[in-house]
């Protein structure tokens, strides 16, 4: 592997690597390493203070070294000249347990050993706003629907093309860029692939949006719910299951053209879906966006219940077509490792222990939810999911000693929010 890069960092005119790693709440962390120390880093990971990033480590910990994964390497299309790598965190000579990157491979491993392999794809809505963040960059994008808004998606032409230029060059087969549902709000699709391609892509996708946004004088968000009315920023993710070349979520014969062992798998996912908010709207921000009252655009397009459907969007599964199913649960918080290891914890599960997805709902839920008895609705806000985790035996179980370390860093969080006195506690409580 270190020759491989030595070698590569020549070919390509890499003069910088960028070992990057993900912590747990998603931030990525990297240290930029010259081209000729490459050789050594590659073999024993670049070093770094773990409780500096959002890690379950202390100060006293030994070094904690990221040992970058050849395979991931992306040169910055914006800057050739340096070649970014995810990393895998080890310390003491043994691997990280509660490391994203690493719980995510332990799960592809599991569903490897079982014959499976899980491919995925995912939707990363953002927004363009101005360099402080107070409100979108385009004054001129005001339609109350302006989802589509031609107009709008080419005053923008240089930022996104940009975008799609890179990831046409990446080779990973984008098809499709437009404009959301909420003002200044975007969309970028590319290829589906196997679900460790897709999270480091996702990553990469945050950083390259970012910085592309910012070299167009913009800034990029993807936090799930920044303007109050507005449409948030979801993350859905689309999961199917191969063994081989064959897509084992597919049954000609089977309800929407999905197979038993596919109707297993959602069972598991619908059966931690409450645990799973934890990772999949892992903001206290992010409860503004799932259980919304309805935005300007006429629907949040997003879930407020644990349910799942044919093609109907309003629904937090949606089966778009036979041998697939799209997850509309998380936002644009999502630690992209943790999105597709929770799919594939909750999925594994359903097909270990044959857990039935219950009915399929075909009425709209945003009008007509409240008339079907049974349905779980989903928690109400980060602490509510934070205790569907903590008792959650199946992700406990599937995700290691990263379940403790997750709960004890988000509680810490939560507190943190609660101690904030906000404007409205002042507005609504100072006569009391
Ligand atoms: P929509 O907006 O209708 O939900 P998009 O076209 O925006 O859908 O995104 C669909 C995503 O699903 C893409 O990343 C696509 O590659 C992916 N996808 C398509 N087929 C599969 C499949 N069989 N398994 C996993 N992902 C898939
Ligand atoms: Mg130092
Ligand atoms: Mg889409
Ligand atoms: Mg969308
Ligand atoms: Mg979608």
């Amino acid at each position: 592997m270190a020759v491989d890069l030595e070698k590569s960092a020549k070919e390509r005119g890499i003069r910088y690597f960028l070992i990057s790693y993900t912590d747990l709440f998603g931030t990525q962390r990297a240290k930029l390493v010259p081209a000729a120390a490459i050789g050594e880093m590659a073999r024993n990971g670049a070093g770094f203070a773990g409780f500096a990033t959002w890690l379950d480590m202390t100060p006293a910990d030994p070094d904690t070294f990221a040992v970058p994964d050849a395979e991931s390497l992306v040169q910055l299309p914006w800057k050739p000249e340096v070649g970014w790598l995810a990393a895998d965190l080890w310390m003491d000579g043994k691997l990280v347990e509660h490391a994203p990157r690493n719980v995510l491979k332990r799960l592809t491993a599991r569903a490897a050993e079982l014959g499976y392999t899980m491919k995925s794809g995912v939707e990363c809505e953002f927004f363009l706003v101005n360099p402080d963040g107070t409100g979108i960059s385009d004054m001129a994008d005001r339609q109350a629907k302006p989802c589509y808004d031609q107009s709008a998606l080419m005053r923008r032409y240089e930022v996104i093309s940009e975008i799609c230029d890179a990831m046409l060059d990446l080779g990973w087969m984008p098809y499709q860029n437009d404009h959301e549902d909420a003002n200044g709000q975007f969309e970028m699709n590319w290829h589906y692939d196997d679900a460790l391609v897709t999270a480091d892509r996702h990553a990469f996708f945050k950083y390259m949006v970012k910085a592309i946004a910012e070299k167009h004088g913009y800034r990029a968000t993807f936090m799930p719910k920044p303007f109050e009315t507005l449409t948030g920023n979801g993350c859905h993710a689309h999961v199917s299951l191969w063994k081989g070349k064959e897509n084992v979520f597919h049954d000609r014969a089977g309800e929407l053209g999905v197979s038993q062992l596919g109707y297993a798998f959602l069972g598991g996912v619908i059966h931690s879906a409450d645990a799973l908010c934890a990772l999949f709207n892992p903001t206290v921000n992010s409860y503004k966006r799932i259980n919304a009252p309805r935005t300007v655009s006429g629907a949040t397009w997003s879930p407020n219940s644990v349910t799942w459907s044919g093609n109907n969007r309003t629904h937090m599964v949606r089966v778009p077509e036979g041998g697939r199913f799209e997850l509309r649960l998380a936002d644009g918080a999502a630690n992209p490792y943790l999105l597709q290891a929770g799919i594939l914890a909750a999925g594994l599960d359903g097909i270990g222990n044959k857990r039935e997805p219950g009915k399929r709902l075909d009425i709209n839920m945003y009008t007509d939810g409240h008339m079907v008895n049974g349905v779980k609705k989903l928690p109400l806000n980060l602490l509510d999911a934070l205790r569907a985790l903590e008792a959650s035996d199946v992700l406990t179980d599937a995700l290691g000693p990263f379940v403790p370390a997750y709960l004890k860093l988000k509680t810490d969080e939560w507190n943190a929010y609660s101690r904030h006195l906000t404007q409205w506690e002042r507005d609504t409580t100072l006569d009391c």
